[in-house]
């Protein structure tokens, strides 16, 4: 059974119930919608389709709706695609986009940027990169709106591709009109997590966090299981801020696309150690994001460079890993999910994965002594799992931050927390009836350990606290089942 998590973007490709159910069979765990694309009738349908998949199996799915956010895009061109080519003078424009063509042929172009001040946030000799990259213009000199620049690589510019200024970043709201529509669709859907893209310092956490509060009929924090915040790390701000970030979010996604053009790529690889390594120290589950198997898009196969980068982000001890265009558009979801989970699986077993326990972690406070002590009993004791209650689903990321080799088996009575849980490394949830006592917890836990199929004479470390809330005392025994 794989530990590191699969997060998979739906899509065209996906979105038939068939499709859907067999890619949670080959690995997937975790769902992905993302709103710059599909509209809410084809959204709430995946959800729906989702949700019926997960009764008839019993595996529990989480769903994360990834709001599109503030990125600079190329505005309408009106023709089907524009080729640049290498050496071609362009001009881009925030004021109005001229477009002349005779013969067929195209002329005077003005190529328009859908962001009004685009303009003044670029100078000569600034690189421009669209479409993740694959093309790139550099910044002869800017008059007024237009800007005119020089293609340096070339390729087929389609209407509202991104566009980012290479290790630059723009003054864009962190959330836009288009996000706050999709946050209030977000509130009517069962879902269970919010991605933020373009999250540049920890007051644009708490701006969603406001938003997704209101109106919702928890009262409360605590009184959750209401839908949490996962933030998409694409700016060199919040690479920056990362800290103050993490302090406020609930999840992190290393959105390796947008972030490459906002650093660059050789950055990529020791920003995604440094951030895996803060977010298990503060047991916030993390998502290493974007082109893992990109050439499975179009081939059965993957290549040998996209194979390590899987299981080196297991090495790195990420929650999970994920598809984007491979499981959304491509012409093999099933088997890059497939394939995906081979990997994990491999890496896995090697010795390469391995932790010790504790050791740079803080354990500041009870409940996390008590899951330390935990993983430590389960291996000093060799035991075969740790079973464990939980109703926020903290105790599980707890848990999960020591990447243990025993089972993790953690109950919890709210469905979204245990959808929730499921992104975190490890963890195999299932659902736990209230109790009223710490007795009546235990004897559950240990029946669920018989339900999981471990054998009379095996030993598990329960973890129990004395009230099923948060906060209470906690504790951490060894039973012989
Ligand atoms: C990314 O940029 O890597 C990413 C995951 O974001 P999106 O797919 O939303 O552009």
């Amino acid at each position: 059974m794989k530990r590191t998590k699969i997060v998979c973007t739906i899509g065209p490709a996906s979105e038939k119930p068939a499709t859907l159910e067999k890619m949670i069979s080959a690995g997937m765990n975790v769902a992905r919608l993302n709103m710059s694309h599909g509209d809410y009738n084809w959204n709430s349908r995946v959800i729906s389709n989702l949700r019926a998949i997960e009764k008839k199996t019993g595996k529990p799915i989480a769903i994360i709706v990834d709001l599109q956010g503030s990125k600079a895009r190329i505005g309408e061109l009106g023709v089907r695609s524009y080729e640049l080519r290498v050496g071609q003078k362009i001009i881009f424009t925030t004021g109005n986009s001229i477009l002349i063509t005779h013969n067929s042929i195209t002329h005077n172009f003005k190529i328009p940027i859908a962001v009004p001040n685009f303009h003044k946030y670029v100078k000569k000799g600034a690189h421009l990169l669209i479409a993740d990259g694959t093309i790139e213009c550099v910044v002869e000199r800017v008059t007024g709106k237009d800007i005119h620049a020089r293609v340096i690589l070339g390729g087929e510019l389609k209407s509202h591709k991104g566009i980012a200024i290479a290790g630059g970043s723009l003054p864009l709201p962190s959330i836009t009109s288009k996000d706050r529509k999709d946050i209030a669709w977000s509130k009517t859907q069962d879902i269970d997590f919010v991605a933020l893209s373009f999250v540049k310092k920890a007051e644009d956490v708490l701006a969603l966090r406001k938003l997704m509060l209101r109106k919702l009929s928890f009262r409360t924090e605590a009184e959750l299981p209401g839908i949490k915040i996962i933030v998409k790390i694409e700016t060199r701000e919040a690479v920056h801020n990362f800290e103050e970030i993490l302090r406020v979010c609930d999840g992190v996604m290393i959105a390796r696309g947008d972030l490459a053009l906002a650093t660059s790529p050789e950055e990529v690889p020791l920003i995604q150690k440094e951030l895996i390594e803060k977010c298990r120290r503060r047991a916030v589950p993390v998502i290493v994001a974007t082109e893992m198997l990109a050439s499975m898009e179009r081939a059965p196969r993957p290549t040998r460079a996209e194979a390590s980068d899987v299981a080196n982000a297991v090495i790195d001890h990420t929650d999970a890993v994920m598809l984007s265009g491979e499981s959304a558009t491509g012409a093999y979801p099933i088997e890059t999910v497939r394939i995906m989970s081979a990997i994990i699986q491999k890496t896995e077993k090697s010795r390469f994965d391995d932790l010790s326990i504790g050791g740079e972690i803080h354990h500041g406070n009870p409940e996390e002594e008590t899951a330390l002590l935990a993983a430590m009993q389960a291996r000093t004791e060799e035991a075969k799992a740790i079973v464990a209650g939980t109703v926020t689903g903290h105790t599980a990321r707890l848990l999960s931050r020591y990447r243990s080799e025993v089972e993790l088996i953690i109950g919890t009575p709210f469905t979204r927390v245990l959808r929730q849980i499921n992104l975190s490394w490890g963890v195999r949830p299932f659902l736990l009836p209230e109790v009223a006592t710490r007795k009546e917890l235990e004897e559950k836990l240990i029946a669920q350990a018989h339900a999981s199929g471990f054998k009379k004479g095996s030993k598990i470390v329960i973890v129990s606290s004395d009230h099923p809330a948060p906060h209470a005392q906690s504790f951490a025994v060894v039973k012989t089942l």
